[in-house]
């Protein structure tokens, strides 16, 4: 049981119970779980919620009028609502259901690329994004003619907000930032780049502001987002990251860029009438909605985030932000151990390179002592070619995870150095 009241310390232990595979044996030893960053474990509260649907509820929705259908119908839209209460999004139908981050980002290029972009349009990104963040738009440039501009990050890992300053021209149509880097930690200020980028003069014969996507695989696990607040135009996040199924995600997005954007996939579901002359299509958020979704994944994710939210997002940031600062210190105390990834302001992620000694086959000894830890480039090749690294060994934490676990990966670290030195 999780006690309903927010910004109590979290215990970690009872917690812990919730988490199934949590005690479970890989190699002979208890798993200790570091690629949350990767994806995230479901607490069982998100697996009954599966299981029920598939042994109870299973039947299609928005089209029947037989009972299971409507009731899964209503169990998909609340969970629709409870997306959107959480995002503190304006309307329910702002909230689109998609396969995950990357689906949602390539949607919006796509759609938005569409109509919007022309050759000599400028797309801004950065320099720490997620190839989810890079390809949708290298793809639109190359198709368009249009031009890729990309903010440049220090060697703390922080993006240079200046440099997004100086980017920003009369050609710019559109910026993509992620809120926390998946490599490197970083906490973007991201308000503060909506606000730059929004108090840019608009290249839009309507007058609107240069629309600002935000990535949150990252950050929505690990602390409130309120897209009105950020005034955001684009919010996208993946289920699998917030302790949710995979194979379904969110794309936010402001209702006045979504009613402007033209059709992304289309299909049932997406449509009032069909006739082989003329098609009138639905409503939002539906006209982003074609063929059957992921009925089972989308009412999986409203329960995760009520698991989330029942904890309290606060309890969470406090006791992740320990944990990262219990981690850093012990971590930076190995010899040849250099973090990658020092932002003043960064999530659970510790990126980190050992001296001599390749990050796979560190993973592999790690893994033989039932450390979980993710190695390469994490999606993220720029970074590692701004840092002049092949790859990473990266921990990603989790509230589950516990300062005994960091000792454990502090000792591994330190057998992987005695093996391979
Ligand atoms: N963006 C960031 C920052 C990520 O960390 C990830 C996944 O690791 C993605 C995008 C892509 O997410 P998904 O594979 O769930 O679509």
């Amino acid at each position: 049981m999780i006690t309903k009241e927010k910004n109590i310390a979290l215990d970690v232990q009872k917690v812990r119970k919730d988490f199934p595979i949590l005690s479970r044996k890989v190699n002979g030893k208890p798993l200790i779980y570091f690629d949350s960053g990767a994806t995230a474990q479901k607490p069982k509260q998100v697996i009954d919620a599966i299981t029920k649907y598939y042994s109870e509820q299973n039947a299609n929705i928005h089209r029947g009028v037989h009972t299971l259908s409507q009731e899964v119908t209503m169990a998909y839209e609340n969970a629709r609502e409870t997306i959107q209460k959480h995002l503190n999004a304006k309307y329910s139908h702002e909230i689109i259901f998609t396969r995950g981050t990357t689906e949602s980002i390539n949607l919006v290029a796509s759609s938005f690329g569409k109509k919007f972009i022309n050759a000599c349009d400028e797309i801004i990104i950065s320099e720490m994004e997620h190839h989810s963040n890079i390809l949708p738009w290298q793809q639109l440039c190359e198709e368009k003619n249009a031009v890729l501009k990309v903010v440049p990050i220090n060697e703390k890992g922080e993006l240079l907000l200046d440099d997004l300053k100086k980017l920003l021209s009369s050609k710019t149509k559109l910026v993509a930032v992620t809120h926390v880097s998946n490599t490197l930690g970083t906490t973007n200020p991201v308000k503060e780049i909506i606000q730059v980028v929004h108090s840019f003069p608009s290249p839009f014969r309507d007058g609107a502001p240069i629309p600002v996507l935000i990535d949150g695989a990252q950050s929505i696990p690990h602390m409130n987002v309120d897209v009105q607040e950020l005034d955001a135009d684009f919010y996208c996040f993946s289920g699998h990251k917030v302790y949710g199924p995979t194979g379904v995600g969110i794309l936010y997005g402001k209702e006045e860029w979504l009613k402007k954007l033209p059709n992304y996939q289309v299909g049932g579901g997406t449509i009032k009438t069909v006739s082989f002359l003329k098609t009138e299509y639905a409503d939002l958020p539906l006209r982003f909605e074609a063929g059957t979704p992921h009925i089972a994944g989308g009412i999986g994710l409203a329960v995760a985030i009520d698991y989330i939210n029942a904890i309290g997002l606060p309890a969470i940031f406090a006791y992740e932000h320990e944990l990262t600062g219990y981690a850093t210190e012990k971590l930076s105390a190995i010899e040849g151990l250099k973090i990658i990834g020092t932002a003043k302001n960064k999530a659970s992620v510790l990126s980190f390179v050992l001296d001599g000694i390749h990050p796979y086959d560190a993973g592999v000894i790690l893994d033989q002592l039932g450390i979980a830890v993710r190695t390469g480039h994490h999606c993220t090749q720029p970074i590692m070619e701004k840092f002049g690294i092949a790859g990473t060994i990266r921990a990603s934490l989790a509230f589950y995870n516990t300062k005994e676990e960091i000792d454990e990966l502090v000792k591994g670290i330190n057998k992987v150095n005695q093996m391979l030195k």
